[in-house]
């Protein structure tokens, strides 16, 4: 049963492969889209806001792991009124998800919250993290955005066979 799921950010929660270009002031024309001082956009994906909400619906842990300033990704998750949905956001300026992943599961059993790693889905547009995760941090499921599949809405429907 998965009790946490684990996001990148650039190409997988929206369109843009590096937010730590975005230099504010930032304005959104829609909800779901960001513009920077310079005229840098990006558009959520689709269903990313309504899979978010199904996910804390079903009292599922949300994280964040991105390869980014971690200010940048702060005031972008803020514009968009992502922020609140994330239980834990680690935003590095290096490109190792599994320590990102290994950091996020710190900070839970700060707060005396214990996954093991099946408990745990990592959803990233990038194929390559997943050997290192699997590596050293175990069974962790791995979904390649765009590839394993192709709306984020999948994710409730595979966490609703998981549970099965
Ligand atoms: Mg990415």
């Amino acid at each position: 049963m998965i009790k946490l799921v684990i996001f990148d950010a650039d190409k997988t929660l929206w369109d843009h492969y590096n937010i730590s270009e975005f230099e504010e002031p930032f304005h959104l024309p829609e909800r779901d889209i960001l513009r920077d001082s310079e005229g840098r956009t990006l558009k959520l994906f689709p269903n990313v806001r309504k899979t978010l909400e199904e996910l804390k619906r079903k009292d599922v842990k949300i994280a964040m792991a991105t390869w980014n300033f971690p200010h940048k990704t702060e005031k972008v998750l803020k514009a968009l009124e992502l922020d609140s949905y994330f239980d834990v956001v680690v935003s590095r300026d290096f490109p190792f998800k599994f320590i990102m992943i290994a950091e996020i599961l710190r900070k839970f059993a700060e707060s005396g919250i214990r996954f093991r790693p099946e408990e745990i889905l990592f959803v990233d547009d990038r194929r390559a993290h997943f050997g290192n995760v699997w590596l050293y941090l175990g069974r962790i499921q791995c979904l390649e955005m765009w590839k394993d599949i192709n709306d984020h809405l999948e994710i409730i429907s595979k966490l609703e066979n998981s549970q099965t």
